[in-house]
């Protein structure tokens, strides 16, 4: 795998230690062009990086060293954790994002990015349940990588994980409401995979629940908890 590297001046001083390496967050970059999103992550002023780029016809980019903390992630949260970029890997994939037209990730572009997710994994140890989008760790603020990331192609690589529920199976539950008490068990799955739920803010929880059908029900992205939210929730809290 050719990696090439671009000097990124946007990281901490002080260097970090290879076992601090938990968690892979993956982006996209939402911006007009490609040219436009190096630029940016390279720029001083901008104080934003990541430590991998994947652009548009797949070449990955190598910004910010992995013994680096680079700012990918800002206000974060999963699991105990608090503020990812100590502790994560960013990988930013060229994507103009909802904003700008969001479109299909390149066949390139997700070959290299299982292959360099892979390496990663292997060198610092990443577990599965681990490896996350921009949007899981900051529901609030983030939409990246999107309800096109093809987190179940992933999963197939033993990157991240997905449920092993048929289709056909999840959608007779679809819009299906649910009682009060399930509520309190759906948070108690999402709070087990990594989600965070400690702000108290009004409309935080259908964020939360929005990025959840982003990254694990694409199908209905509406904010809404159903039945098929809960039992997609359950099924892939028991494989953590
Ligand atoms: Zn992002």
């Amino acid at each position: 795998m050719k990696i090439n590297t671009i000097y990124s001046p946007n990281f901490d001083k002080k260097k970090r230690s290879y076992k601090s390496i938990k968690f892979l967050v993956v982006h996209y970059t939402g911006m007009q062009s490609e040219r436009e999103s190096i630029k940016r992550l390279c720029n001083p002023k901008s104080k934003v990086s990541s430590h991998y780029l994947i652009s548009q016809n797949g070449q990955i980019y190598k910004l910010v060293a992995d013994n680096r903390i680079a700012w990918h992630a800002g206000i974060s949260c999963w699991k105990k954790y608090k503020n990812l970029n100590k502790n994560s890997i960013g990988i930013e994939i060229v994507n103009k994002g909802h904003k700008f037209g969001y479109t299909n990730f390149k066949k390139k572009q997700l070959s290299n990015l299982i292959k360099i997710c892979q390496n990663l994994i292997k060198k610092y140890k990443i577990k599965r349940q681990n490896i996350v989008g921009h949007s899981d760790i900051a529901p609030l603020r983030k939409l990246d990588p999107g309800e096109k990331f093809p987190w179940k192609r992933l999963a197939n690589n033993k990157i991240g994980i997905w449920h092993n529920l048929k289709d056909r199976h999840l959608i007779k539950f679809r819009k299906i409401k649910i009682v009060n008490k399930s509520k309190v068990e759906f948070i108690n799955k999402l709070k087990k995979i990594g989600y965070c739920f400690n702000n108290k803010k009004k409309g935080s929880f259908f964020k939360i629940i929005k990025a959840f059908q982003r990254h694990y029900r694409k199908e209905l992205i509406n904010g809404i908890l159903d039945k098929e939210c809960l039992i997609i929730a359950k099924n892939i809290s028991k494989k953590i």
